[in-house]
């Protein structure tokens, strides 16, 4: 982890040891207090992980508690505000395009305004959606899953109609939620990429959105690699933008792109369509509270803080390097 941290080239400057040790009990008193300590501290606490054994005197799930969330305040979103805002000019150069969502909401989430403004401008957006997002409450006796997968689909629906996205019939693969396949040897996963290759060759998008390839769920990671296998095979694949979703809100270092991956971060300013998101992400009903599984108490919901993160005044892309 240390070596991780010494790697990257946005730590701050090591501060003295005495007043970062010192401050270490204030992180543990309690989650406010350490969410306030860890948005001072963070910089410096990481400078020093990365040099010293001083997390050593503090227990390893101490560690796993608090280290997350101190790379996320210190480096994920500082980190992507660096990243340079492309004009709305940009935007219509995207051509027709076809979003890849892992989940119904992802749509929302990771790149709702892009597609509004897409939209805006006149550009066609398809769209894939490959779970049936039955997960999200799995012990719910009310609905059963047929029954959470007709309600979110329909929420899909309802929240692409709000981003004025409702002239091409979705592509809805069905894979089981939590279990997207993520390797060639699963017989889904091959199945779930001819199916792709073939919405891909009928609606031929000069654009594809999909989840960066390792945004922090494993659904979102594994549609992101047979996402890559369908464009591979393409003679003429069309562009590849990646989306954020949930690395706004948990990452690690070995979550951001690197130099291997050959990508870019950019920003666009998608504050003129904010209310269209805001409304898109509210249509998800199931997911936002008070719900509707509401019988599955420890169902999923998108809390307020994430809210938060992915409704700011940007959304975030990586695209390919200009070889
Ligand atoms: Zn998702």
């Amino acid at each position: 982890m240390a070596a991780e941290f010494l790697s990257s080239p946005t730590a701050g400057p090591c501060p003295d040891a005495e007043s970062t040790t010192l401050a270490l009990p204030r992180l543990l008193a309690g989650q406010a207090q350490a969410e306030a300590a860890a948005a001072h501290l963070a910089p410096r606490l990481f400078a020093q992980a990365a040099d010293t054994d001083v997390m050593d005197a503090f227990p390893t799930q101490d560690h796993e508690l608090i280290l997350p969330k101190l790379f996320h305040l210190t480096y994920s979103q500082p980190l992507f505000s660096t990243y340079p805002v492309r004009s709305n000019t940009f935007i219509a150069s995207l051509g027709s395009t076809l979003v890849v969502a892992p989940h119904p909401d992802d749509e929302a989430l990771g790149c709702g305004e892009l597609l509004a403004l897409l939209r805006q401008v006149g550009q066609p957006v398809a769209t894939a959606l490959a779970s049936d997002g039955t997960m999200s409450h799995p012990a719910s006796q009310l609905f059963p899953p047929s029954a959470r997968r007709a309600v979110r689909e329909a929420e899909f629906r309802h929240a692409l109609t709000i981003l004025g996205v409702e002239n091409t019939e979705p592509l809805l693969l069905g894979l089981p939620d939590s279990q997207v396949p993520a390797t060639i040897s699963d017989a889904s996963f091959t199945e779930a990429v001819a199916q792709l290759r073939a919405f891909l060759d009928d609606q031929q998008p000069a654009t594809v959105l999909v989840p960066w390839r390792r945004d922090p769920h494993p659904d979102h990671r594994a549609t992101s690699y047979w996402l890559q296998a369908a464009l591979a095979a393409m003679p003429h694949p069309p562009r590849r933008l990646e989306y954020v979703v949930w690395a706004w809100e948990r990452v690690t270092p070995a979550d951001l792109p690197n130099v291997a991956d050959k990508v870019s971060g950019f920003r666009l300013d998608v504050r003129a369509v904010a209310a269209q998101k805001q409304q898109a992400i509210a249509a998800h009903h199931s997911q936002v509270a008070p719900g509707i599984f509401t019988d599955d108490e420890d169902g999923f919901l998108l809390s307020e803080k994430m809210l938060e993160h992915i409704t700011g005044p940007y959304e975030v892309f990586f695209a390919a390097l200009a070889p």
